[in-house]
C-alpha cells in the first residue's frame, strides 16, 4: 500500500507497556502511529498529526480520556476523527456510555489486540477505505486499494503512485473539495515539503489518464479553492 494511504492511528495512553503493544501490532498490521502519554499531549498531537483514528484511554493524567472525547466532538475540525475508547471495566465503559462522549467505539481492558484491530478497520472502513483495503467506485471508474488495480469504463489506468494515491483520496470522498494544501499532506505527507504547484502538475497527469480512457474528465477544479471529484 502506498505510504501516504496509511491511515495515522493516534494512541493516548499514559501505560508505556501497554503503549509499546498497541504501536508493534498496529505498525505490524501496516497503520502508521503517533502516541502521546497524556490528555493534554493528546489534543495537541491531533492538530499535529491529523490522525485517522485516534485509541484514547479513558484514565489519563491531566487531562482525561472522557475530556479529550468530548473536546474533540465539539470541534468541527476534530469531529469527525473515529474515536475508541479503551478503558479498564466494564462498569467504567457503561459510565462513558452514559455521559453521551460522542465516542464512536468502546473496548474493555485486558481487550484482545485482534477484536481492538478489528475495530480499528471498521471505523476506517467508513472514513478512510482506501487505507483497509476496500474497492472504491466512482461512477465508471473502480479502484482498488488491496490489488491497486484502477480501471475506468472496464480498461485498465496506468497510474504512478501519486496520481493512485491523489485518486484514491477523491474517490474516499467524493464531491469534497480539497485544497492544495490539504492534497499535499494527504497524498505527499506532512513531514515533506513539496511546492503546492506539484499537485497541480500531478492531479493534470491523473486527469489526462483518466480522459484518455474515454469519458468526460470526472475532476472539478474549483477556482480559489482546489479540486474536487464530481
Ligand atoms: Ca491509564
Amino acid at each position: 500500500m502506498g505510504a501516504s494511504h496509511q491511515a495515522i492511528v493516534l494512541v493516548v495512553e499514559d501505560e508505556p507497556a501497554q503503549r509499546d503493544v498497541l504501536a508493534y501490532n498496529l505498525e505490524a498490521d501496516g497503520f502508521k502511529v503517533a502516541m502521546a502519554v497524556d490528555g493534554e499531549e493528546g489534543l495537541l498531537m491531533v492538530d499535529e498529526v491529523q490522525p485517522d483514528i485516534i485509541l484514547l484511554d479513558w484514565m489519563l493524567p491531566n487531562v482525561s480520556g472522557i475530556e479529550v472525547c468530548r473536546r474533540l466532538k465539539t470541534r468541527p475540525e476534530t469531529r469527525n476523527i473515529p474515536v475508541i475508547m479503551l478503558s479498564a471495566r466494564s462498569e467504567d465503559v457503561d459510565r462513558v456510555r452514559g455521559l453521551e462522549t460522542g465516542a464512536d467505539d468502546y473496548v474493555v481492558k485486558p481487550y484482545s489486540v485482534i477484536e481492538l484491530l478489528a475495530r480499528v478497520r471498521s471505523q476506517l472502513r467508513r472514513t478512510r477505505p482506501a487505507s483497509v483495503g476496500e474497492v472504491l467506485v466512482f461512477d465508471d471508474i473502480t479502484l482498488n486499494s488491496e490489488t491497486h488495480k484502477v480501471t475506468r469504463g472496464g480498461s485498465n489506468l496506468k497510474l504512478g503512485p501519486t496520481e493512485f494515491r491523489l485518486l484514491a483520496t477523491f474517490m474516499e470522498r467524493p464531491g469534497r473539495v480539497w485544497s492544495r494544501e490539504q492534497l499535499l499532506d494527504r497524498v505527499w505527507g506532512r513531514d515533506i515539503y513539496v511546492d503546492t504547484r506539484t499537485v497541480d502538475v500531478h492531479v493534470g497527469r491523473l486527469r489526462k489518464t483518466l480522459c484518455d480512457a474515454g469519458g468526460k474528465d470526472p475532476i472539478r477544479t474549483v477556482r480559489g479553492a482546489g479540486y474536487s471529484l464530481g
